[in-house]
């Protein structure tokens, strides 16, 4: 029996005869682009935590502060580029209109490597998305990608002179002091002010102790659910024995036969214990593009702006 790990012909055979394909995407997907994803512990941001500001209550303490990060956080997704991961999926879908990306990823490399929005679904939002931060408003701006997005929020949009050692500008050490920022001086809600109401608008990312957005989540399993069986599951920098993709998988599979095709730096056995399971160790940016070759032809320059 051929091997299940590393294995492209198979996978080609696979994707000769596969009409529905559902991509999960985690961090692993951005990572040869170089941004840090902050997420999971250890991720520390200054002497803070990731995890503690990236919360609703963070931001009701100290909205400057949280701002500050996700500023950063926004400079630093558009100084880099989109790999030739994203510029494979982006290209898969070109082909496959059958084909549907969830990314957890919010930094926008994927619509920045031209994946069509209507086959492309960003579970956790986007750093560049704004939103009110009141419960009662429902206003959304998509695609602010102004750098830096207001005069108070500046510091946070300077490059380190060596990206290796982002601790080098004032903003990221924590011997220099924070700029204080006011509630005055963020970004405000526009349509709570035309009602003469006062409220900050905060990154359109999902939060800890936040729900995902019920109508995207139910909009994908109707996906899932009313086509014919989902030939393909890729699970492309992220475990595929964890949720979601674990989830997603199991939901798929209740459709017919199919194929879980992990792409991640880290596999280990149990992701290929059914016999139509296929593994890749790697990067996606070295993996997608010869994997998907056969629909998508040789990407230019290997697909890496
Ligand atoms: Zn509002």
């Amino acid at each position: 029996m051929a091997s299940r790990l590393n294995n492209l012909a198979a996978f080609h055979q696979k994707l000769a005869k596969a009409n529905r394909i559902l991509a999960i995407c985690g961090a692993g997907l951005s990572a040869a682009s170089g941004l840090p994803t902050f997420r999971g512990a250890g991720g520390l941001w200054r002497n803070y935590e990731a995890t503690d500001l990236a919360t609703p209550e963070a931001f009701a303490e100290d909205p400057g502060l949280v701002w500050l990060f996700y500023a950063y956080r926004r400079h630093m997704a558009l100084q880099v580029k989109p790999n030739a991961g994203h510029h494979a999926l982006a290209a898969l879908a070109k082909k496959n209109p059958n084909f549907l990306c969830l990314t957890q990823n919010v930094d926008n490399l994927s619509p920045r490597a031209g994946h069509p929005p209507s086959q492309l679904r960003t579970l956790h939002g986007s750093l560049f998305t704004l939103k009110c931060s009141s419960r009662s408003c429902n206003y959304m701006e998509p695609s602010n990608t102004a750098d830096p997005l207001c005069p108070s929020l500046a510091p946070a949009s300077v490059s380190p002179p060596d990206p290796s050692q982002p601790a080098k500008i004032p903003l990221l050490d924590p011997s220099h002091p924070l700029p204080r920022i006011s509630p005055s001086q963020l970004p405000q809600c526009p349509r709570c002010q035309e009602s003469g109401k006062q409220s900050l608008l905060r990154p359109g990312v999902i939060w800890f102790g936040e729900s995902l957005d019920a109508t995207m989540l139910s909009e994908i399993d109707a996906w899932i659910d009313q086509g014919g069986p989902v030939d393909i599951v890729l699970v492309v920098g992220t475990s595929s024995v964890v949720y979601p993709a674990a989830g997603y998988a199991e939901r798929a599979r209740t459709k017919g036969v199919t194929s879980v095709v992990t792409v991640n730096k880290e596999v280990e056995k149990r992701m290929w214990t059914r016999q139509e399971d296929l593994a890749f160790q790697g990067g996606a940016e070295e993996w997608l593009g010869k994997m998907f070759e056969p629909l998508i032809g040789a990407l230019p320059g290997g697909g890496n702006e």
